[in-house]
């Protein structure tokens, strides 16, 4: 198979380990600077200069310009302990080294600083974003024509951006189904209302002549929640609970905080139990779905996640739409599809590439394939797109499901201008450097499997090499599988098997990682209470037993794109599985001293005397 180790071409979008793209990356980076300099010069050429050589002399204007000399000297003194990043010994959390494209991108646009929050403000800022979300909703599968979206802080914030607008559009079909209970004496089942969809929406409003501004009043989220319940149980003679969100156990945080900021509660969380492969299980979504019905909440929301958090796992996205799809063609529900790809999503660049790529599994291509399918999907151009933070991504697959400002139907403001940022995002002024720094690395590097993609490639087969050794290695360790991106975990145990005590073990050696400066690696627990079906299935599976509730992981996330190069995934890998092997032994030998009768009876005696 042709891949890009036998290209050398990906060196040059990254500076290297040992700065060898210094020279041309100087003279990139001056190119820059001697365009903002001579930019300031041309414009308004006869307008005053504001000092003059000799001003420029003056003592004062000497120490000042000294204490910016000084205070920046202290600042890069002080970066010389952040942690290092770049090179490949840093397997801990999803960022490594950044993109060159990235930081020249971003570096550019910082001098400018545009605010994306309104045109006025960003011409060239704003035309970058529209641009690289096209980029992002291609690669996406969804028509770039019709997709839309903007530039986030995070995945955190894009995920609150999808709850945001899918609210907003359910609160629509309730707020109908609520005027008409109230003043035409039409009740409307609750469940289906709350999930009608536009054309009905649009029908109902028709047919029965209801005025759209007057269903602000019936609005929970333009009127008053509290009073909408009331007069929900009200119309529809049940308790009015309110709706829920569906989103699998393996959730990131930012969903427990995203129903504690919309005010849901978090009983409105659902969380859809996991299968033995920590993928959310398809059949209990079938399942909370129908009690969703029976006991009338609406949903906002199914998400699914590709690429979770702890250890890259994509769920079966094909599926989850397919029981939406399914849904839709027997009962006419409309349910919001979301897909969390904060960190899977440029998993797609690996898509759509004729003889492409072998990397993905069949059933993890089709789940990404079929992203094209959902209304909307979080995307954090700041992890596996390469680029500098804060920068992530919502990307909706039209400009319906996109609306979330002013009580209109989406589907009557069709011809409308796109409104100022400002209105439909929730952060207000917003840099434009994210959007300039992944619209610089698609245009270069590229969002294709030749590209970017050739890049990911590498990282999930130094993942799987890794792996590979390790099994062979180090019979105490064991690997949680499937590992299907590039991301690997994997647990130590003792002779004794009990999940306790590897936990422990586990633990002391991640300790021992972060005593000792040659690698940075991750820890991640999973609890039996989200993912018992996992950890059976990896403590059963090497013969061990669980006494413990949760299971301790060294988590290594192997995104560095040198990890590419024979010479460094030889040399690193034999000293990464040295270092567990000495650091497990020691622990092995100290716990054995520990427990052995003799040596505690010798401590015993020792504290006595
Ligand atoms: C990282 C991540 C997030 C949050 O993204 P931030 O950019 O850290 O706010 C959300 N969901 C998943 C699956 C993630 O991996």
């Amino acid at each position: 198979m042709e891949t890009s180790a036998h290209s050398n071409a990906y060196q040059a979008y990254f500076l290297g380990p040992k700065a060898e793209n210094e020279a041309w990356v100087r003279a990139e980076f001056q190119a820059t600077l001697d365009h903002w300099f001579h930019w300031r010069k041309q414009l308004f050429t006869n307008d005053p200069s504001v000092s003059s050589p000799e001003d420029r002399r003056s003592p004062g204007y000497l120490r000042a310009r000294e204490r910016i000399s000084q205070g920046l000297e202290e600042l890069n003194e002080m970066l010389k302990a952040e942690v290092p990043k770049f090179p490949p010994r840093y397997i801990g959390h999803m960022v490594s080294e950044l993109t060159l494209p990235s930081l020249l991108g971003h570096f550019a646009m910082l001098l400018h600083n545009p605010n994306n929050t309104s045109r006025d403000a960003s011409n060239i800022g704003s035309k970058v974003e529209v641009e690289v979300i096209a980029m992002l909703a291609k690669m996406l599968g969804f028509n770039p024509a019709r997709a839309t979206g903007h530039i986030t802080g995070g995945g955190t914030v894009a995920n609150f951006e999808a709850v945001w607008r899918a609210r907003f559009r359910q609160d629509h079909w309730l707020s109908l189904a609520l005027y008409l209970a109230e003043n035409r004496g039409l009740t409307l089942d609750l469940f289906d209302a709350a999930h009608m969809g536009w054309k009905r929406f649009g029908q109902l409003l028709c047919e029965h002549s209801v005025p759209i501004d007057s269903l602000k009043r019936c609005s929970a989220v333009a009127s008053n929640p509290y009073l909408f319940g009331e007069r929900m149980t009200r119309a529809f003679g049940i308790p009015y609970r309110g709706p829920v969100l569906l989103v699998p156990e393996n959730k990131h945080f930012s969903w427990t905080k995203a129903v504690n900021i919309f005010g849901l509660g978090e009983e409105a969380f659902w969380p859809v139990p996991l299968d033995g492969m920590g993928k959310m299980d398809v059949a209990a979504l079938q399942k909370l779905i129908e009690v969703a019905e029976r006991s009338k909440r609406p949903i906002i929301m199914v998400v699914s996640v590709a690429g979770t958090t702890e250890t890259g796992e994509i769920d079966p996205i094909d599926q989850v739409q397919g029981i939406l799809n399914a849904q839709k063609d027997r009962r006419g529900w409309d349910i919001w599809h979301h897909v969390d790809a904060a960190y899977g999503g440029f998993l797609c660049t690996l898509l759509r590439g004729g003889a492409s790529s072998q990397v993905l599994s069949v059933s993890n291509s089709a789940a990404l394939n079929s992203i094209s399918e959902v209304h909307s999907v979080t995307i954090d151009p700041h992890k596996l797109g390469y680029v500098p933070y804060a920068c992530g991504a919502i990307v909706t697959r039209d400009h319906e499901a996109y609306s979330v400002s002013g009580f209109k139907a989406p589907y009557l403001e069709r011809q409308q201008e796109m409104p100022d940022k400002w209105s439909t995002t929730l952060e207000g002024s917003r840099s434009a450097a994210g959007a300039a720094a992944t619209w610089l690395t698609g245009k270069t590097l590229g969002f294709n499997p030749k590209g970017l993609g050739a890049v990911i490639e590498q990282t999930i087969h130094a993942c799987r090499a890794v792996k590979q050794k390790i099994e062979k290695a180090i019979p105490t360790a064991h690997i949680l599988t499937p590992v299907e991106t590039n991301i690997m975990c994997f647990s130590l145990t003792t002779k004794a098997k009990s999940l306790r005590e590897a936990n422990r073990l586990t633990s002391t050696v991640f300790q021992k990682f972060v005593d000792c400066p040659d690698f940075s690696v991750s820890k991640t627990t999973l609890s039996m209470s989200s993912h018992h079906k996992v950890i059976q299935r990896h403590v059963v599976g090497y013969g061990g037993s669980i006494d413990d509730d949760h299971l301790v992981l060294l988590r290594c996330v192997f995104m560095n794109p040198f990890w590419a190069e024979e010479e460094i995934r030889e040399r690193l890998s034999n000293e990464f599985i040295h270092h567990i092997k000495a650091w497990s032994n020691d622990v092995d030998l100290q716990q054995a001293e520990q427990s052995s009768p003799l040596a505690r009876a010798e401590k015993n005696t020792k504290l006595a005397s």
